[in-house]
């Protein structure tokens, strides 16, 4: 399978690696949109955040993980935003499920 992800899992793209766990690995994204923009993903294909919540245990993994990136990353008291973009209708351009952690910055809402 063509993923690009897969490939930064598997160390075949280099990637800016901040956190590992068993089951997920965190990397800082290639254009960040927040001065704290880090990607955490579980280590297994799936496409979708949808896809993912068939599998409880790595959602839980990959939570608690985006948590601890806000914490490493010092935002977890000014605040953070985890979003999962789901299809392409949503902005979803790679599909292998990623949380984007942002912070750092002063975060609108509605978003964009
Ligand atoms: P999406 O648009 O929600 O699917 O997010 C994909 C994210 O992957 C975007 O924010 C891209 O900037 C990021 N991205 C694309 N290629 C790479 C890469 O090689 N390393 C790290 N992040 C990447």
């Amino acid at each position: 399978m063509d993923c690009l992800f897969c490939k930064i899992i598997s160390g075949e793209v280099p990637a800016e690696v901040v956190r590992e766990g068993e089951r997920t690995l965190a990397f800082r994204d290639i254009n960040p949109q927040a001065p704290v923009h880090v990607l955490v993903v579980p280590k297994d294909h799936h496409p979708n955040f949808a896809a993912l919540s068939a599998d409880p245990e790595v959602l839980a993994e990959l939570a608690a993980e985006a948590g601890r990136v806000a914490e490493d990353e010092g935002v977890a008291e000014s605040g953070y935003r985890v979003i999962f973009n789901t299809g392409a209708g949503a902005g979803q351009t790679v599909f292998h499920v990623h949380a984007h952690v942002l912070g750092g910055r002063g975060l609108n809402w509605p978003p964009g």
